[in-house]
C-alpha cells in the first residue's frame, strides 16, 4: 500500500510555517513552545508537535492551530505522558484543544 506523504505537501509546509512564526528566533531557528530551548542548543532540534495526535485526529493533521514547534525532549515526554500533555497544553494554550475539536467536528460535517 502506497502511503501518501502528506508531511511533504505544500499545505503542510505552509501550516507549519504559520504555526512556527511566533517562535522564530531568526536564522531559521525556533524556540520550543514549552521551554526556553532554541533548536541549536539541543540534540535533534525542534520538532513539529501535534496537539491533537495525527493517529486520533487525522482531519487536524495540517491545521496550523494544531501544530507547535517543540523540542525533542518535550515531544518524547508528552507522547509518552498523555495526561501531562493535556495539562501542559491547557496551561499554555487555554481552550485551544476545545477549539480544535470543534473545528474537527465541522471539518467532518457534524453540526456545531
Ligand atoms: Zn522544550
Amino acid at each position: 500500500m502506497k502511503k501518501t506523504n502528506w508531511r511533504r505537501s505544500k499545505e503542510y509546509k505552509e501550516a507549519k510555517a504559520q504555526a512556527f512564526k511566533p517562535y522564530d528566533m531568526g536564522n531559521s531557528r525556533y524556540k520550543c513552545a514549552f521551554c526556553p530551548k532554541i533548536d541549536y542548543e539541543i540534540p535533534y532540534g525542534i520538532t513539529v508537535f501535534h496537539l491533537c495526535s495525527v493517529g486520533s485526529h487525522p482531519a487536524l493533521k495540517m491545521e496550523p492551530l494544531n501544530l507547535l514547534p517543540v523540542c525533542f525532549k518535550h515531544h518524547r515526554y508528552y507522547d509518552d505522558h498523555p495526561i501531562e500533555k493535556k495539562e501542559a497544553i491547557e496551561k499554555h494554550f487555554p481552550n485551544r484543544i476545545q477549539g480544535l475539536l470543534d473545528l474537527e467536528r465541522s471539518k467532518l460535517g457534524f453540526p456545531a
